[in-house]
């Protein structure tokens, strides 16, 4: 088996990131491999009526942003990624962990097989999606409810 060259971990924040990430760079140290890290903000948590009204002159975005880029930069502290390869992108989650993965060389993409939305499906639509989209090899990490 040819060895990966290089892993793109996809991370959402979720409780069981923690078991994702610990797979993915088991998988870099054991390949040698540079790891590294993607982040997509979808879509604004104010769209959501539990946070109440929102003027609309508000942009939480910049916020937001920043917000996951700390949260991202912690994680690549934990994990030994350098800040060149943490991605922080905005759009579709899917799409954009795709064209990260595309642009920048990566053989294999590891995402968890469910994130925030629960376990409800089968494969979550995100690692679905990725699955169906990406060129390169893909490693949806199994999560389970214990
Ligand atoms: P989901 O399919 O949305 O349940 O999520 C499955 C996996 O896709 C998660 O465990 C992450 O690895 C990845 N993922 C989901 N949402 C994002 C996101 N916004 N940015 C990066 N990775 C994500």
């Amino acid at each position: 088996m040819n060895n990966y060259k290089h892993i793109l971990l996809a991370v959402d924040f979720s409780e069981h990131g923690k078991q994702v990430s610990s797979k993915a760079l088991d998988m870099a140290q054991r390949n040698q491999s540079k790891l590294s890290l993607v982040h997509v903000v979808e879509n604004l948590p104010i769209t959501d009526a539990a946070y109440g009204p929102i003027p609309f002159d508000v942009d939480l975005t910049q916020e937001w942003l920043d917000a996951s880029k700390e949260r991202l930069g912690k994680m690549g502290i934990e994990l030994g990624v350098p800040e060149q390869q943490q991605w922080l992108e905005m759009g579709s989650a899917k799409m954009e962990i795709v064209r990260v993965a595309e642009e920048n060389g990566v053989d294999l993409i590891v995402v968890g097989s469910h994130g925030r939305h629960g376990l409800a499906l089968l494969l979550g639509s995100t690692a679905n999606g990725v699955l169906h989209h990406a060129k390169c090899d893909v490693l949806a990490v199994r999560l389970t409810d214990d």
